[in-house]
Protein backbone atom coordinates (compact mmCIF):
# COMPACT_ATOMS: atom_id res chain seq x y z
CA UNK A 1 0.00 0.00 0.00
CA UNK A 2 1.32 3.57 -0.53
CA UNK A 3 2.32 5.60 2.34
CA UNK A 4 0.61 9.68 2.49
CA UNK A 5 2.57 11.94 0.96
CA UNK A 6 3.97 14.14 4.00
CA UNK A 7 5.57 17.83 2.80
CA UNK A 8 6.72 20.80 5.30
CA UNK A 9 7.59 24.71 3.55
CA UNK A 10 9.24 27.42 5.01
CA UNK A 11 7.66 31.00 4.44
CA UNK A 12 8.70 33.73 6.32
CA UNK A 13 9.91 31.71 9.72
CA UNK A 14 13.06 31.84 11.70
CA UNK A 15 13.35 28.04 11.02
CA UNK A 16 12.22 27.10 14.52
CA UNK A 17 8.90 25.50 14.28
CA UNK A 18 10.69 23.13 11.99
CA UNK A 19 13.65 22.29 14.15
CA UNK A 20 10.49 21.71 16.86
CA UNK A 21 9.41 19.03 14.41
CA UNK A 22 13.13 17.23 14.18
CA UNK A 23 12.51 17.57 18.39
CA UNK A 24 10.13 14.87 17.56
CA UNK A 25 14.14 12.55 17.57
CA UNK A 26 13.45 9.19 17.43
CA UNK A 27 9.75 8.86 16.34
CA UNK A 28 10.71 9.90 12.91
CA UNK A 29 12.21 6.76 12.68
CA UNK A 30 8.67 5.38 13.36
CA UNK A 31 6.85 8.22 11.09
CA UNK A 32 9.25 7.98 8.00
CA UNK A 33 7.82 4.68 8.23
CA UNK A 34 4.41 5.46 7.13
CA UNK A 35 4.91 8.26 5.33
CA UNK A 36 6.72 9.66 2.37
CA UNK A 37 8.35 13.17 3.11
CA UNK A 38 8.27 14.35 -0.21
CA UNK A 39 8.89 17.86 -0.26
CA UNK A 40 10.91 19.72 2.54
CA UNK A 41 13.88 22.02 3.85
CA UNK A 42 15.07 18.80 4.99
CA UNK A 43 15.18 16.33 2.06
CA UNK A 44 16.66 17.22 -1.32
CA UNK A 45 13.78 17.46 -3.52
CA UNK A 46 13.24 21.11 -6.03
CA UNK A 47 9.83 20.97 -6.92
CA UNK A 48 6.27 20.82 -4.90
CA UNK A 49 4.29 17.46 -5.98
CA UNK A 50 1.02 17.65 -6.84
CA UNK A 51 -1.56 15.44 -5.01
CA UNK A 52 0.70 16.00 -1.30
CA UNK A 53 -1.77 14.17 1.44
CA UNK A 54 -0.34 16.79 4.21
CA UNK A 55 1.43 19.50 4.55
CA UNK A 56 2.83 21.47 6.98
CA UNK A 57 3.07 25.37 6.37
CA UNK A 58 5.54 27.40 9.03
CA UNK A 59 6.01 31.07 9.09
CA UNK A 60 3.65 34.02 7.70
CA UNK A 61 3.22 35.34 3.75
CA UNK A 62 5.05 38.48 3.80
CA UNK A 63 6.67 38.77 -0.17
CA UNK A 64 5.90 37.89 -3.08
CA UNK A 65 7.21 34.59 -3.06
CA UNK A 66 5.47 33.59 -0.33
CA UNK A 67 1.98 34.55 -1.32
CA UNK A 68 2.93 32.59 -4.88
CA UNK A 69 4.18 29.44 -3.04
CA UNK A 70 1.25 28.94 -0.54
CA UNK A 71 -1.46 29.25 -3.56
CA UNK A 72 0.56 26.59 -4.88
CA UNK A 73 0.95 24.41 -1.95
CA UNK A 74 -2.95 24.42 -1.36
CA UNK A 75 -3.69 23.76 -4.85
CA UNK A 76 -1.83 20.51 -4.49
CA UNK A 77 -2.60 19.80 -0.76
CA UNK A 78 -5.21 17.99 0.81
CA UNK A 79 -4.76 18.82 4.57
CA UNK A 80 -3.11 22.10 4.82
CA UNK A 81 -1.51 23.00 8.76
CA UNK A 82 -0.52 26.35 10.06
CA UNK A 83 2.47 25.27 11.74
CA UNK A 84 3.65 27.67 14.61
CA UNK A 85 2.54 31.27 15.69
CA UNK A 86 3.77 32.70 12.44
CA UNK A 87 1.39 30.57 10.09
CA UNK A 88 -1.20 31.02 12.55
CA UNK A 89 -1.07 34.88 13.96
CA UNK A 90 1.69 36.28 11.84
CA UNK A 91 3.23 36.62 14.87
CA UNK A 92 7.08 38.42 15.05
CA UNK A 93 7.11 38.92 10.82
CA UNK A 94 4.33 41.36 11.19
CA UNK A 95 5.75 43.94 13.51
CA UNK A 96 6.62 45.63 10.36
CA UNK A 97 3.13 46.09 9.08
CA UNK A 98 2.79 49.27 11.46
CA UNK A 99 5.60 50.84 9.39
CA UNK A 100 4.97 49.32 5.63
CA UNK A 101 7.26 47.80 3.30
CA UNK A 102 9.40 50.67 2.18
CA UNK A 103 10.44 52.01 5.84
CA UNK A 104 11.13 48.12 6.72
CA UNK A 105 13.76 48.05 4.21
CA UNK A 106 15.16 51.42 5.04
CA UNK A 107 15.89 50.29 8.06
CA UNK A 108 16.99 46.98 7.08
CA UNK A 109 19.54 48.06 4.31
CA UNK A 110 20.33 51.71 5.08
CA UNK A 111 19.95 52.82 8.49
CA UNK A 112 21.36 49.59 10.11
CA UNK A 113 24.30 48.75 7.53
CA UNK A 114 27.48 50.61 7.73
CA UNK A 115 28.73 49.30 4.83
CA UNK A 116 27.55 50.31 0.79
CA UNK A 117 23.97 51.02 2.62
CA UNK A 118 21.80 50.64 -0.43
CA UNK A 119 17.93 48.55 -0.54
CA UNK A 120 18.76 45.41 -3.10
CA UNK A 121 16.09 45.67 -6.07
CA UNK A 122 16.78 42.32 -7.32
CA UNK A 123 17.56 38.78 -5.55
CA UNK A 124 15.14 38.92 -2.64
CA UNK A 125 11.38 38.95 -3.59
CA UNK A 126 9.22 42.14 -3.35
CA UNK A 127 7.34 42.52 0.14
CA UNK A 128 3.92 42.74 -0.14
CA UNK A 129 1.93 45.76 1.90
CA UNK A 130 1.29 43.64 5.01
CA UNK A 131 2.26 40.12 6.22
CA UNK A 132 -0.60 38.11 6.60
CA UNK A 133 -0.89 34.66 8.42
CA UNK A 134 -1.92 31.94 6.41
CA UNK A 135 -5.42 31.65 7.24
CA UNK A 136 -5.91 34.95 5.54
CA UNK A 137 -4.48 34.34 2.18
CA UNK A 138 -5.79 30.41 1.50
CA UNK A 139 -8.53 27.87 3.47
CA UNK A 140 -6.12 26.46 6.54
CA UNK A 141 -7.43 23.25 7.67
CA UNK A 142 -5.92 22.29 11.04
CA UNK A 143 -3.47 24.96 13.26
CA UNK A 144 -1.02 23.89 15.86
CA UNK A 145 -0.27 27.43 17.61
CA UNK A 146 3.45 28.30 19.59
CA UNK A 147 6.71 29.98 18.96
CA UNK A 148 7.59 27.26 18.47
CA UNK A 149 4.79 24.75 18.74
CA UNK A 150 5.89 21.69 21.11
CA UNK A 151 7.31 18.60 19.37
CA UNK A 152 4.59 16.14 20.89
CA UNK A 153 1.89 18.19 19.49
CA UNK A 154 3.16 17.86 16.10
CA UNK A 155 3.54 14.30 16.66
CA UNK A 156 0.42 13.75 17.40
CA UNK A 157 -1.16 15.83 15.08
CA UNK A 158 0.69 13.82 12.27
CA UNK A 159 -0.32 10.24 13.83
CA UNK A 160 -3.76 11.33 14.93
CA UNK A 161 -4.43 12.28 10.83
CA UNK A 162 -2.75 9.10 9.64
CA UNK A 163 -4.97 6.77 12.12
CA UNK A 164 -7.98 8.56 10.57
CA UNK A 165 -8.77 10.77 13.62
CA UNK A 166 -9.53 14.26 13.80
CA UNK A 167 -7.51 16.50 15.49
CA UNK A 168 -8.75 18.61 17.79
CA UNK A 169 -8.97 21.97 15.33
CA UNK A 170 -7.59 25.44 16.88
CA UNK A 171 -10.61 27.65 16.93
CA UNK A 172 -10.43 30.54 13.82
CA UNK A 173 -12.48 32.64 16.22
CA UNK A 174 -9.48 32.96 18.86
CA UNK A 175 -7.11 34.45 15.78
CA UNK A 176 -9.90 36.92 14.86
CA UNK A 177 -11.71 35.75 12.23
S1 LIG B 1 6.44 30.59 15.23
FE1 LIG B 1 8.29 31.12 16.40
S2 LIG B 1 9.68 29.39 16.03
FE2 LIG B 1 8.09 29.31 14.41
S3 LIG B 1 8.94 30.48 12.68
FE3 LIG B 1 7.74 31.91 13.92
S4 LIG B 1 9.27 32.86 15.31
FE4 LIG B 1 10.19 30.98 14.51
Amino acid sequence: MKKPKLATIWLDGCSGCHMSFLDIDDRIIELAGRIDIVYSPIVDTKVFPEDVDITLVEGSVSNEEDLHKIKMVRSRTKILIALGDCAVTDNIPSMRNPYGPEATLRRAYIENTAKKPKIPNEVIPKLLDIVRPVNKVVKVDYHIPGCPPPANAIYDVITELLDNKTPEPIKMTRFGK
